[in-house]
């Protein structure tokens, strides 16, 4: 068989690997390049025909693992989409905001191109519009996890908790060719052990060739505890202030989490009470298939809502759905907590929050979550004097803070307590979905405690296994 490594190599997004065997192309998550020095590749020439694929599975519903999906159907590809229901579900809502902002954003920047008379590096044409996105919807087919699935005579495909979203899963493929038997671990992206609503990340016996990420693969994240702490710190010191909190945040899981300890704080009087917006029509949606989908929370969140404590609906909650209601916000008096989409600032609502907040010293805003390089939300946690939003700019004034405790990512300690938990460990290792100093470090600590052979592969690269 052959692995085509077609994004997520030596960077964090576009997911996607191609597993080839004689006669089957299967699409190994198929996402969108987000960093701003690799987002052409959106628009060039795919470099599989489409219509050779036979099926995509996907891992999870993040728009670097899923958002290239509405692109592969308009080129050609019809195969099956094999995932859980929840992924199926929240990758639905991912797609059509992921539309709506490739649409609103070729428009900007076309208008914007066109007043300053000069041309954008890729054409100034959404990559794809809600019809697009629509038409990928006939092809998901749901799978549960621990259910293997045959796709063709030879490879069966499983599912397993990744404890990273939910819904996300790590996937198995036990592939026979040429009489042997291999099986290939992707670990989509890797979640952690003991977070609020999510179960702990499989962990496997064996495998002959495992693809791992490492986004954090040089860095250990605060613990719990320490995470929480800064959290209240910091809501009590803008609040003294005077200013607001403004919190760029991932529609998916991270809304939901920050909501079951804002919930928390709240009822333990840890934080005064103040009104908390979450203004994102997309989170406010994923958080409707959170609660359909309880049977994929851990024990302990299964049980809080047995005895009626939803951590998505409490009493100073405020779900802003209408543009009216999000403007709205501006003339609160007194501070509040704003939670708006996207978690990097490369898009939506966050935007018109940050052009009031930013330049306010009281302010504050806080990342909850990664920021990749290129992003907005990198130049504004990179402090940089002034930054462009809209078109305009701005300088940063707010104070800027960090929690990395609530990344939905495994840590280096993490990510190794996971691959050395193979019983027999893999013959050949690929760490992906990382930045290549990242991956560089962590290849040398990973070289200290295994003996597979570790590769880092480089984009377009093709493995022969
Ligand atoms: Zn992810």
């Amino acid at each position: 068989m052959k692995i085509k490594i077609l994004g997520a190599s030596k960077n964090v997004t576009g997911s996607k690997f191609l597993v080839e065997t004689k006669n089957r192309r299967i699409l190994i998550d198929c996402g969108l390049f987000q960093e701003r020095e690799f987002k052409n590749r959106n628009w060039e020439e795919f470099p599989v025909e489409p219509e050779s694929i036979d099926a995509v599975i996907l891992t999870h519903a993040h728009l670097d693992h899923c958002g290239f999906l509405p692109k592969l159907v308009k080129d050609g590809f019809s195969g099956k989409i094999y995932c859980t229901e929840p992924t199926e579900e929240i990758a639905k809502i991912v797609l059509l905001d992921s539309a709506k902002l490739q649409v609103e954003d070729a428009e900007k920047k076309r208008k914007r191109h066109e007043k300053e008379g000069r041309r954008g590096p890729y054409p100034e044409i959404p990559l794809y519009d809600t019809e697009d996105a629509e038409k990928v919807f006939p092809l998901f087919s749901s799978v549960n996890y621990n259910s293997p699935v045959k796709i063709g005579e030879n490879i069966l495909i499983n599912f397993y908790d990744a404890g990273h979203i939910l819904g996300s899963s790590m996937v198995k493929l036990e592939i026979s060719e040429n009489g042997r038997e291999k099986k290939l671990i992707f670990s989509g992206d890797i979640g952690r052990w003991n977070k609020p609503i999510l179960s702990d990340p499989t962990v496997f016996k064996s495998a002959d060739y495992v693809f791992m990420e490492t986004t954090y693969g040089n860095r250990l994240h605060e613990s719990k505890e320490e995470a929480t702490e800064k959290f209240i710190n910091i809501i009590n010191k803008t609040v003294k202030r005077g200013g607001n909190i403004v919190i760029p945040t991932f529609a998916i899981e991270r809304a939901q989490e920050i909501l079951y300890y804002l919930n928390k704080f709240l009822n333990e009087d840890l934080i005064p009470h103040l009104i908390v917006f979450v203004d994102s029509p997309m989170a406010i949606d994923v958080t409707e298939v959170f609660k359909k989908h309880t049977e994929y929370f851990d024990e302990e969140t299964r049980n809080l809502i047995k005895n009626g404590q939803s951590p998505f609906s409490f009493p100073m909650l405020k779900l802003t759905k209408s543009v009216h209601e999000s403007k709205a916000i501006n003339y609160i008096k007194g501070s509040s907590i704003i939670m708006a989409g996207s978690g990097m600032c490369t898009g939506g609502r966050i935007k018109h929050h940050l052009i009031t907040n930013i330049t306010r010293p009281e302010s504050t805003i806080l990342f909850v979550g990664y920021q990749a390089k290129g992003t907005l939300g990198r130049e504004i946690l990179e402090k940089k004097e002034k930054v462009r939003i809209l078109g305009q700019f701005y300088p940063v004034k707010a104070r800027i803070e960090k929690i990395n405790g609530f990344s939905a990512h495994a840590d280096r300690d993490e990510l190794l307590k996971w691959i050395c938990g193979f019983e027999n460990l893999p013959e050949k290792i690929f760490l992906i979905h990382g930045e290549e100093e990242i991956i560089e470090e962590f290849k040398e600590i990973l070289k200290e405690k295994v003996k597979s052979e570790i590769f880092i592969p480089s984009y377009l690269e093709e493995y022969t296994l």
